[in-house]
C-alpha cells in the first residue's frame, strides 16, 4: 500500500469551531491512525483478519468510552471529541472504527447508563483499556430491521435466568470476552444481560466470506440453555427504547466516522488527479474530473457542518433519534457515493490495494446498511415530520 499522505480537507474552517482540546484529541487519533493502521489495515482486509495488536492502542487515544466518566475508566470527553475520533479512526478503515463503535457505545454505554454501580466497576474499566472486548446482540436471523419481533428469551429460574436463542452479524462476536445481549423476559419485555465468554451453551462461530469491513471479525451468539447470574441483568432501563438509546449514540459516532472515510477517498483521488496524466495533461485539468472533485469537497462540508451541530445538540442534550438518524443516514451515504467516484477517477489503480478507496468503498456498503438501514432511516425522518409511522 501506498504511504499515508493524507491531508485532512477543511474547506469552511470548520477548526475555527473546536476547542483547543477537541484539536488536540483529534490530532493524536490522526498521528496514531498513520502510524499504527494505515500502513497494516490493507493486509489484513485482504485476509479478512482484525489485527488484534491495535486494541491497546485504541484504547489510549480514548477509542474505547471517550465520553464515559473518567472514574469509570473512560476519557470524560464531550461529544464533538467523540465523533472527532471515530472520524480519524474511520479514515483509517470502518472495521476498525466499528470495533470503536461497538464497545464504546454499544457494550460501555448501556452497562454506563443501564447498570448498577457494581456492573460499571467490575466491567468499564477493562472496557476502557481494551484488557476485555465487548460486542452487542440485538440482530436475529428473522428480525434485523424489526429487532422488537425478537425471540431470543430467558426464564427465571429462581437462582438465575435461563437463556435462548441466537443473534447474527455480530461485530466482535468471535473474539469478545463479554456481550450484551438483548432478550425477552416471560412477560414479552426487552431486557439487557452480560454474557460471559465461558458460561456453558454460549457459542460464537464466525461468519465468513464477507467482502466487506472484512477487518472486523462478525459472528453469531447462540444460546443453549446458558444460565446467566441474575446480578449480569442491567436493572435501570427495559423495553426496546434500552437498546435504541445504545443505537442513538453509536449512530451518532458513524456520522462522523463516515466523513472520515470520504476524507480520505476525496484526498487519495485528489493527489491522484495532480499527478495521473493523460492527453499530455494532468486529468484533475478536466472538468469531468474537477466536477467530481468540487462536489465531493461540496458534500463532505456540508456533513461536516451537519454533524458539528449535531454535536453541538448532543452536548446540550437536545439532539433527537431523528437528528441522528438523519446524519447518519446523510454521510454514510454522501461517504458511498464520494468512494464510488473516487475509485472512478483512479481507473484501473482504483481497485488494487495500492489505495484505500476500494476497501472504503466496500466497507461503506455494510456502515449503509447496520446501525439501521439506509431505507429505515428515511422512514424514520419521514415519520418525525408527518407523524405517520410507515414502517407496518
Ligand atoms: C458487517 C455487519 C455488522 C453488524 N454488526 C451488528 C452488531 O454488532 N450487532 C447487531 O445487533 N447487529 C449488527 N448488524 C446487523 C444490522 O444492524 C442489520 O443487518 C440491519 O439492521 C438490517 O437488518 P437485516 O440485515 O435483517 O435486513 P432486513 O431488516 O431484512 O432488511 C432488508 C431490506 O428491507 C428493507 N426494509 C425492512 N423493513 C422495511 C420497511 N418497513 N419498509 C421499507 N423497507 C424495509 C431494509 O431497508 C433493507 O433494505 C451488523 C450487520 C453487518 C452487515
Amino acid at each position: 500500500m501506498k504511504p499515508d499522505l493524507f491531508q485532512a480537507p477543511d474547506y469552511y474552517l470548520l477548526d475555527d469551531l473546536l476547542t483547543e482540546e477537541h484539536k488536540l484529541v483529534r490530532d493524536s487519533a490522526r498521528a496514531w491512525v498513520k502510524k499504527e493502521v494505515s500502513p497494516i489495515i490493507e493486509e489484513y482486509a485482504q485476509r479478512a483478519e482484525f489485527p488484534h495488536q491495535i486494541v491497546k492502542g485504541l484504547g489510549e487515544i480514548g477509542g474505547f468510552g471517550p465520553y464515559i466518566p473518567v472514574e469509570y475508566g473512560g476519557a470524560g470527553l464531550d461529544q464533538i471529541s467523540y465523533g472527532l475520533i471515530m472520524q480519524e479512526i474511520e479514515r483509517g478503515d470502518s472495521g476498525v472504527r466499528s470495533t470503536s463503535s461497538v464497545q464504546s457505545s454499544l457494550v460501555m454505554y448501556p452497562i454506563w447508563k443501564y447498570g448498577n454501580e457494581e456492573q460499571r466497576m467490575k466491567y468499564l474499566p477493562k472496557l476502557a483499556t481494551g484488557e476485555m472486548i465487548g460486542c452487542f446482540g440485538l440482530t436475529e436471523p428473522d428480525y434485523g430491521s424489526n429487532p422488537g419481533g425478537m425471540v431470543t428469551n430467558f426464564k427465571d429460574m429462581g437462582d438465575h435466568y435461563l437463556l435462548n436463542g441466537a443473534k447474527m452479524w455480530i461485530s466482535n462476536a468471535p473474539f469478545a470476552d463479554i456481550a450484551v445481549v438483548w432478550a425477552k423476559n416471560e412477560e414479552g419485555r426487552i431486557h439487557g444481560l452480560i454474557v460471559e465468554r465461558g458460561m456453558e451453551g454460549f457459542t460464537t462461530p464466525e461468519t465468513h466470506n464477507k467482502w466487506s469491513l472484512r477487518a472486523s471479525a462478525t459472528g453469531e451468539l447462540i444460546f443453549d440453555n446458558v444460565k446467566v447470574p441474575k446480578e449480569n441483568l442491567l436493572p435501570n432501563k427495559s423495553g426496546l427504547g434500552a437498546p435504541l438509546g445504545c443505537l442513538d449514540s453509536a449512530r451518532y459516532g458513524i456520522a462522523w466516522g463516515a466523513i472520515g472515510a470520504a476524507m480520505d477517498c476525496y484526498d487519495t483521488a485528489l493527489r491522484y488527479s495532480k499527478e495521473r496524466i493523460q492527453f499530455d495533461k494532468p486529468i484533475g485539468a478536466t472538468q469531468l474530473q474537477q466536477k467530481k472533485l468540487a462536489e465531493m469537497i461540496t458534500e463532505i462540508t456540508k456533513a461536516q457542518l451537519l454533524t458539528w451541530r449535531l454535536g453541538v445538540l448532543r452536548n446540550e442534550g437536545k439532539a433527537t433519534t431523528a437528528q441522528i438518524s438523519m446524519a447518519k443516514r446523510n454521510n454514510v451515504d454522501m461517504a458511498l457515493t464520494i468512494a464510488r467516484d473516487a475509485r472512478q477517477m483512479l481507473g484501473g489503480m482504483g481497485i488494487t490495494g495500492e489505495y484505500s478507496i476500494m476497501r472504503h468503498m466496500m466497507n461503506l456498503e455494510s456502515v449503509v446498511t447496520y446501525e439501521g438501514t439506509h431505507d429505515i432511516h428515511l422512514l424514520i425522518t419521514g415519520m418525525d415530520v408527518t407523524g405517520f409511522p410507515a414502517f407496518k
